[in-house]
Protein backbone atom coordinates (compact mmCIF):
# COMPACT_ATOMS: atom_id res chain seq x y z
CA UNK A 1 0.00 0.00 0.00
CA UNK A 2 1.14 3.55 -0.79
CA UNK A 3 1.92 5.42 1.90
CA UNK A 4 0.53 8.48 1.02
CA UNK A 5 -0.26 11.28 3.38
CA UNK A 6 -3.34 13.59 2.97
CA UNK A 7 -2.82 13.30 -1.14
CA UNK A 8 -4.74 14.93 -3.33
CA UNK A 9 -3.21 15.26 -6.54
CA UNK A 10 -6.30 16.62 -8.64
CA UNK A 11 -6.00 20.41 -8.88
CA UNK A 12 -9.25 22.44 -8.41
CA UNK A 13 -10.45 23.68 -11.34
CA UNK A 14 -12.12 27.39 -11.46
CA UNK A 15 -10.13 28.59 -9.28
CA UNK A 16 -8.29 31.15 -11.21
CA UNK A 17 -10.74 32.33 -14.10
CA UNK A 18 -9.31 31.83 -17.83
CA UNK A 19 -7.47 35.25 -18.96
CA UNK A 20 -8.13 36.27 -22.47
CA UNK A 21 -5.07 35.10 -24.64
CA UNK A 22 -5.29 38.30 -26.81
CA UNK A 23 -5.19 41.16 -24.32
CA UNK A 24 -5.18 39.37 -20.73
CA UNK A 25 -8.31 40.07 -19.53
CA UNK A 26 -10.57 37.93 -17.20
CA UNK A 27 -12.46 35.82 -20.09
CA UNK A 28 -15.96 35.61 -19.84
CA UNK A 29 -18.09 32.73 -20.35
CA UNK A 30 -19.94 33.75 -22.79
CA UNK A 31 -16.83 34.35 -24.99
CA UNK A 32 -14.26 31.83 -23.29
CA UNK A 33 -11.96 31.90 -23.76
CA UNK A 34 -11.74 35.39 -24.85
CA UNK A 35 -12.96 38.24 -22.78
CA UNK A 36 -14.73 39.99 -25.66
CA UNK A 37 -16.37 39.12 -29.13
CA UNK A 38 -13.68 41.42 -30.39
CA UNK A 39 -10.80 39.48 -29.02
CA UNK A 40 -12.13 36.25 -30.53
CA UNK A 41 -12.48 37.93 -33.67
CA UNK A 42 -9.03 38.73 -33.46
CA UNK A 43 -8.18 35.35 -32.82
CA UNK A 44 -10.10 33.92 -35.74
CA UNK A 45 -8.36 36.57 -37.63
CA UNK A 46 -4.79 35.75 -36.92
CA UNK A 47 -5.68 31.63 -37.10
CA UNK A 48 -7.51 32.59 -40.99
CA UNK A 49 -4.00 34.46 -41.96
CA UNK A 50 -2.10 31.61 -40.81
CA UNK A 51 -4.17 29.41 -42.72
CA UNK A 52 -4.68 30.94 -45.69
CA UNK A 53 -0.96 31.69 -47.52
CA UNK A 54 -1.38 35.32 -48.78
CA UNK A 55 -0.46 35.28 -53.21
CA UNK A 56 2.23 36.95 -53.69
CA UNK A 57 2.73 36.38 -57.52
CA UNK A 58 0.07 37.77 -59.06
CA UNK A 59 -0.25 37.29 -62.96
CA UNK A 60 -0.75 40.74 -64.26
CA UNK A 61 -2.83 40.02 -67.42
CA UNK A 62 -1.43 41.25 -70.81
CA UNK A 63 -3.15 42.75 -72.63
CA UNK A 64 -3.64 40.91 -76.26
CA UNK A 65 -0.80 41.44 -78.53
CA UNK A 66 -2.70 43.11 -81.56
CA UNK A 67 -1.12 43.47 -84.65
CA UNK A 68 -1.90 46.25 -86.10
CA UNK A 69 -0.24 48.11 -89.18
ZN1 LIG B 1 -9.56 40.14 -24.67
Amino acid sequence: MANTSAGNPVTPLSATPRRCPICGKPAMARHQPFCSARCADIDLGRWLKGNYSIPTDEAPEDAPEDDER
